[in-house]
């Protein structure tokens, strides 16, 4: 029999059955949510406080508070969304005062409406959103109130922390339990010397304030600006900071080519192109060159619009490179983008005796084999490919430039998989642009370049958002357009949950645009397609033999069809903004005026709306992308999982910019101290850093 350790005795450690409060049922809640120990108990902060202190009815609710109060249920039901196959859930609360509906786009968890009993009390808290002359609540925070549980066993003018709920496990349930842990010795990896001069408190004070946040720091609090918040928000970026300036670090001693001969093929390129390069592309190649004339591998990141001509500029680095002796590697995140490089290069580079090659996944053992062999005897100066070509047996004989384009898709673990002995230079280019102070933090160890000019003579798009009761003169108007001898796209979202239902619509939409239209060309083109099929209709539509390419997002990035004038994407609302530019970017590459519209289809948030007027509103890649980044965040904004971005749980890169800043400065000052971490006073944090390094990309 397990003797249960007084809370005394608890360390961070402890597993987390052995808490006051815990039975085996609530354990196993516990562990499904990656709460095992008392320490990961205490690092699962509340998602919001909620101010007590003034009492508030349904009448008094205005648009956009963030608020919370206490009222009945009154009804629950549930309808479908639109002609969609999803449905909307809403729980309709009233109190003396008036009725708000709390409408849900998805479930949050199994059995989360059956909680909600009509005439139930319960305590709602969210933003309040005017939609369609109505106050509502979007996805707020809903919970059954219990006689018992109020507040945690506290009494009621105060500040509570609202914990995200699952299955089995309410907030207030959490706060409980978070009393009894709160008690626990908590281990300080920061050195007094850095909390000092930060101005920091310990974690043990702080951890306990998150969960315990006195009420005179309200107003600080509720802004995540206490200085517990700040301590714990700190040490997240802390260790990031600091994972990357130890890749700094340890990357002042690698050594790559030094390309110092001038190259006569970029002269020879420049002087044969139909049009000049712009001021944006020449100082971002001049930078380039710069790097690769360094005995030490280049870093650096290319951002620029889609459009803007990186795939130049990237094909003159390569040029460097041949003159110099080296290879050069470019790896495209799709196939279609891959041979579309292949067949620019082809175009551009061939004349100047640059030999180049292309390998997919999707080519037999021979011919990999043959291509293999070529590239080890140095007759291949530039591949290019997917990521077949970081699998294993593509050895290079000399590499000395990769290029990676699109690089939200690969993270930097393929780049270290490209560094062999000898590292390359390595070029990464994308055309999702980030703000500066993002990239910094995001590709810390890269140097940053900004295309920021178009090519001349380009035409600007016009981008109109419809509801989808308007399809029909949608339609018509492509049928214009395709009269006058444009081309046009309709895309259709690809969601993966749901993969074979968009599928269905894609085809069902060909069909339908192809017997509304007989005398159109229309194309399909969809993921689950082979390989040679994809291309063969992508060749088509570049051709002009297909004038109408109903498409998946397979589309999205790179593909370059300056005929084509017009785009149409059909439910514009389940793309996020930085998807819906890329898309738009595949017209109003030519000299024809072109078109973007978007179709929102029925029973959207106004989020949606919002999103859709942003695109409508500007062309600006940047602008859209510090939008997106404010709607979705960071993580999801990047890609946690490509990103190689540290899960946070407090911080918030934007929000929290200068303590990152502040977070960025102490990781920097550390290493100058100690590089090698040897005191005595940083040994937790060397310990640490060995165990997270396993977790961490890269
Ligand atoms: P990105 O990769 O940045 O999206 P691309 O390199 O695919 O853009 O360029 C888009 C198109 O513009 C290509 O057809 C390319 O040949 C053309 N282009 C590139 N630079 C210029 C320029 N300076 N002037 C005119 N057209 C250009
Ligand atoms: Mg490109």
């Amino acid at each position: 029999m397990a003797l249960q350790p007084s809370s005394q005795f608890l360390r961070i450690d402890t597993d987390i059955q052995y808490l006051k409060g815990v039975g085996p049922k609530l354990a196993s809640v516990l562990r499904r949510r990656g709460i095992a120990t008392v320490g990961d108990l205490i690092e699962w902060y509340p998602r919001a406080y909620e101010d007590r202190r003034a009492a508030r009815n349904i009448a008094s609710l205005e648009d956009g508070q963030v608020v919370s109060l206490e009222a009945s249920v009154q009804a629950v039901k549930s309808m479908p969304l639109g002609k969609s196959h999803r449905r909307i859930y809403e729980v309709v609360l009233a109190d003396s005062s008036g009725r708000i509906a709390c409408k849900f786009f998805r479930v949050p968890y199994k059995g989360f409406f059956e909680r909600f009993a009509v005439h139930e009390r319960v305590r709602v808290a969210g933003r309040v959103t005017l939609y369609r002359g109505r106050l509502e609540f979007h996805h707020p925070d809903l919970q059954v109130v219990y006689e018992d549980d109020e507040a945690g066993g506290k009494s009621a003018d105060q500040l509570i922390p609202i914990y995200i709920e699952t299955e089995g496990l309410s907030s207030a349930k959490l706060r409980k339990l978070m009393q009894a842990a709160i008690g626990v010795p908590i281990v300080e990896a920061l050195p007094a010397w850095l909390r000092e001069k930060f101005n920091l408190s310990t974690r043990g004070e702080a951890l306990k304030q998150i969960h315990d946040p006195p009420v005179d720091l309200a107003g600080e609090i509720l802004h995540n600006r206490s200085p517990a918040q700040r301590r714990i928000i700190f040490e997240e970026f802390f260790w990031m900071e600091l994972h990357m300036a130890r890749r700094r670090l340890g990357r002042r001693n690698d050594s790559a080519p030094a390309m110092v001969k001038p190259s006569a093929r970029v002269e020879a390129l420049i002087a044969k192109l139909p049009f000049r390069l712009t001021g944006s592309q020449l100082k971002v190649f001049k930078e380039i060159q710069n790097d690769l004339r360094e005995p030490r591998p280049m870093h650096r990141l290319v951002q620029g619009d889609v459009g803007s001509g990186k795939t130049l500029v990237a094909l003159l680095a390569s040029l460097v490179a041949k003159d110099n002796g080296f290879q050069t590697a470019m790896m495209a995140p799709t196939e279609i983008l891959a041979e579309q490089h292949y067949k620019t290069a082809e175009n551009f580079l061939i004349p100047l005796d640059v030999r180049v090659a292309c390998l997919t996944g999707n080519m037999n053992a021979r011919e990999r084999q043959e291509i293999g062999e070529r590239l080890a005897d140095g007759e291949i100066d530039l591949l290019i490919g997917t990521h077949a070509l970081i699998e294993d047996g593509v050895s290079f004989r000399n590499l000395g430039l990769a290029v990676i384009d699109e690089q939200h898709r690969f993270g930097v673990e393929q780049r270290m998989r490209l560094k062999k002995s000898i590292s390359p230079h390595f070029l990464v280019m994308t055309a999702t642009p980030i703000p500066r102070t993002l990239a910094m933090t995001v590709y810390g160890d890269l140097d940053v370049s900004i295309i920021d000019e178009m090519p001349p003579g380009r035409s600007p798009i016009v981008t109109k958002r419809v509801f989808s009761s308007k399809r029909d003169q949608v339609f018509q108007f492509l049928y214009e357009q395709v009269q006058k001898g444009r081309q046009a796209y309709v895309i259709y979202p690809l969601v993966e949950e749901s993969e074979k239902i968009d599928l269905k619509n894609a085809v069902s939409e060909y069909e339908s645009i192809q017997a509304k239209f007989p005398d159109i060309r229309v194309g399909l083109l969809h993921g689950k397609m082979k390989n040679e099929e994809k291309d063969a209709v992508m060749n088509k539509f570049r051709l002009g033999e297909i004038q109408v390419l109903v498409s998946t997002t397979v589309v999205e990035v790179g593909v370059d069809v300056p005929n084509a004038n017009l785009m149409v994407i059909e439910h514009a609302e389940r793309f996020g903004l930085s998807q819906l530019h890329q898309l738009r970017g595949r017209v109003g590459r030519g000299v024809h005026k072109s078109f973007c519209v978007l179709i929102l289809g029925y029973a959207i948030s106004e989020e949606a709306i919002h999103r859709a007027d942003v695109i409508a509103g500007t062309t600006d890649g940047f602008k859209i992308a510090e939008a997106d980044l404010e709607i979705r965040g960071p993580g999801e904004f990047l890609g946690r999982r490509q990103s190689g971005l540290p899960g946070f749980r407090m911080a918030n890169l934007i929000r929290d910019m200068t303590i990152l800043q502040e977070a960025r400065t102490a990781a920097r000052e550390l290493l100058d101290r100690d590089p090698d971490l040897r005191a005595r006073e940083h040994e937790i944090i060397r310990d640490s850093l060995a165990v997270q390094s396993k977790s961490i990309v890269g």
